[in-house]
């Protein structure tokens, strides 16, 4: 469907919409303050959101502060975009049963999907919800799960009116606004919202709502608010082609990262486009039922990398050049870009404080 012309929103009629959306039987889920930190979980009003917060974020470092400007949307990201939601970190693929007569019966949960209306993505989330979407759904085989849920999802994008010293998404083309793949998207400004839809299902909320025309001044607010941001951004990822952090496995600075690298994890439970797992069975304690479990893993952890009775990753300076060399070099063959939105998480939530951009840009010679 082709963009529409901004209309204007008041500040306040944003409760229109969340009420539109649960007449239709969505449930809300949107951005809030929890444990320190913008998440992503179901909200019941405007009052949920995490108005005048602000994140600081640098290489090992998350922290809120109160902000002057008291927009609902002024911040950069959170731990989690929406991977969660799709994609949970454990899931039942199936049960299996044997029956009195000795055979095995195998069950696949049935599972009903709500409807979730998710309020305040940003630009670098959806691109990596569009990754995701071409690992589990447009691959050989369709992960039947993620399809029911997103099927069930509705996306209200939002522009970003801040970028946190972390954020690169103008370097790798994500952001920092929604070009497509959003159903409604807002604009923020102080006094309300330029609101477009971005698809047949969003256009018929939009048709509802209090809507003006918007002004000439308030289109160049929204302009000079997306110059701003994308000004803002100073960490740049240089491009890497197909084969060039392959072909650099023996640069010394990959050595210098595996001494400070704790192989924890975190970055890649933190990334959106991450999508590793392991399956097993869980039996239950009479030995006649059991479950086969789906959960996250990450390439940073011994057990991934043990294939068929070999450790295949047996160093870190290895389990580190996997994660690298997929998410940035090979993956642009298996998905036909590079599986990095540009989002920041995996060095915010880095506790060696190891720069990704940095070191990339320095493996692949960007800085040479
Ligand atoms: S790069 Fe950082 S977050 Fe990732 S495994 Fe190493 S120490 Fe953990
Ligand atoms: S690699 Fe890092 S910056 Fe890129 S999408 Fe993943 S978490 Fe975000």
């Amino acid at each position: 469907m082709e963009q529409q012309i901004p209309s204007f929103l008041l500040r306040n009629d944003l409760s229109v919409l969340l009420d539109l959306l649960v007449a239709d039987g969505y449930q809300l889920h949107g951005p809030q303050v929890r444990d320190g930190a913008i998440t992503y979980a179901s909200i019941s009003s405007l009052s949920d959101l995490p108005v005048g917060y602000q994140d600081q974020q640098k290489p090992g470092h998350y922290q809120l502060a109160e902000d002057h400007n008291k927009r609902f949307f002024h911040w950069a990201n959170g731990p989690q975009a929406l991977k969660p939601l799709l994609y949970p970190a454990r899931e039942v693929l199936w049960q299996a049963k044997r029956n009195a007569s000795g055979s095995i019966q195998f069950i696949v949960p049935v599972q009903s999907f709500e409807k979730i209306a998710v309020i305040g993505v940003k630009a670098c989330d959806i691109a990596a919800l569009k990754l995701q979407d071409q690992h589990f759904l447009q691959g050989e085989y369709v992960d039947p799960g993620y399809q029911a849920r997103r099927e069930g999802l509705l996306l209200v994008a939002v522009n970003c009116s801040y970028a946190a010293s972390t954020c690169f998404c103008v370097s790798t083309g994500d952001g920092p606004s929604v070009e497509s793949g959003f159903d409604i998207a807002l604009t923020e400004l102080d006094e309300g919202f330029l609101v477009a839809a971005g698809s047949e299902k969003g256009e018929r909320f939009l048709t509802r709502l209090p809507l003006q025309n918007a002004t000439a001044q308030q289109l160049d607010a929204a302009t000079q608010q997306h110059e701003t941001v994308a000004a803002m951004q100073t960490r740049r990822l240089e491009p890497i082609a197909v084969g060039q952090l392959n072909d650099a496995r023996e640069h010394p600075q990959w050595q210098d990262i595996a001494e400070r690298c704790l192989a924890c994890g975190n970055c890649t439970m933190v990334c959106p486009t991450c999508f590793c797992h392991h399956q097993n069975d869980e039996l239950v304690m009479k030995g006649d039922e059991s479950q086969h479990i789906r959960e996250w893993d990450s390439c940073f952890g011994e057990s991934h990398g043990q294939l068929a009775g070999f450790q295949v990753r047996d160093t870190i300076k290895a389990r580190y050049q996997q994660w690298m060399i997929h998410k940035l070099d090979s993956w642009q063959e298996q998905y036909g870009r590079s599986g990095c939105t540009g989002c920041g998480r995996c060095m915010s939530w880095c506790p060696a404080e190891i720069d990704f951009v940095a070191e990339a840009n320095i493996i692949g010679g960007a800085d040479e």
